[in-house]
């Protein structure tokens, strides 16, 4: 099914997508909801970012072609940071190009939706914790990154975690390709196949340090052919099996 989160008028609901049409949901969607009869055709309303993560745990070089692009080493474990819960943003919604930055990528990844709180889990259980998958950009300010020891600055400005559209809970994550488009040309192709650590590990392993809650994501990481993005531009992230993430880069407003 696909789960989608999407404002109406002035409501905020959850609801499953079937071809052009969202059926509302009541309650919540991580424990316990039941289907309604309210519809609303997807091009009535707006969609919003699937789901409101405590927090987005991202894996860096997760693919060995990001990794050799990057001329660095694979790490022998999953290599952790953190994106905070304000830079989420939803589909169609603007990426801010921030001022300090003179380099921002994007970064095509399939994520995580984790369905129950998860601490200290197997990798033979991991599936069991995830709710679903979605699209995640993890937009970077690659001079920023360069620059810093730590990624906070350059991967946590307002509006650098685009998520959506959906979230799928019948994904195989094991063979999707991943992509991103710039204004309409194609970037990177990738496919979870190549994933050095896969998702069950990472669900795993990040458990083993931090307990997940309901709707927190992973970004599983970005294949090779990351670039730069320019105000004005368009990009897409496409995974497959869930469906395309659009987003426009803008001037950040100095207020
Ligand atoms: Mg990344």
């Amino acid at each position: 099914m696909k789960f989608c989160r999407f404002a109406s008028g002035n409501k905020v609901r959850y609801g499953v997508a079937e071809s052009d049409t969202i059926t509302e949901l009541k309650g919540d969607v991580f424990f316990q909801y039941d289907l309604t009869d309210e519809t609303h055709k997807l091009d009535e309303v707006t969609l919003l970012s699937p789901c409101k993560p405590s927090k987005i745990v991202a894996i860096g070089l997760n693919y060995r072609s990001h990794a050799q692009e990057l001329g660095m080493e694979l790490p022998d474990e999953p290599m952790l940071f953190l994106k905070p819960s304000t830079a989420v943003i939803g589909p169609g919604e603007d990426i801010c190009y921030p001022p300090m930055s003179q380099r921002v990528d994007y970064e095509a990844e399939l994520a995580v939706v984790i369905g129950k709180r998860a601490k200290n889990i197997k990798e033979s259980d991991a599936e069991d914790y995830i709710f679903g998958y979605t699209c995640i950009n993890d937009v970077t300010a690659r001079d920023l990154q360069k620059k810093d020891i730590q990624f906070t600055r350059s991967k946590c400005f307002d509006t650098f975690a685009p998520i959506g559209p959906c979230i799928e809970t019948e994904l195989d994550p094991r063979r999707v390709k991943v992509e991103s488009h710039l204004n309409g040309e194609l970037r990177q192709s990738g496919n979870t196949i190549d994933l050095v650590f896969p998702v069950a590990r990472l669900v795993s392993f990040i458990s083993q340090v931090m307990t997940l809650l309901p709707g927190d994501v992973i970004a599983t990481g970005t294949p090779f052919g990351v670039g730069s993005m320019a105000v004005g531009d368009t990009i897409e992230v496409v995974v497959e099996g869930i469906g395309r993430l659009r987003n426009r880069v803008v001037a950040a407003s100095i207020s």
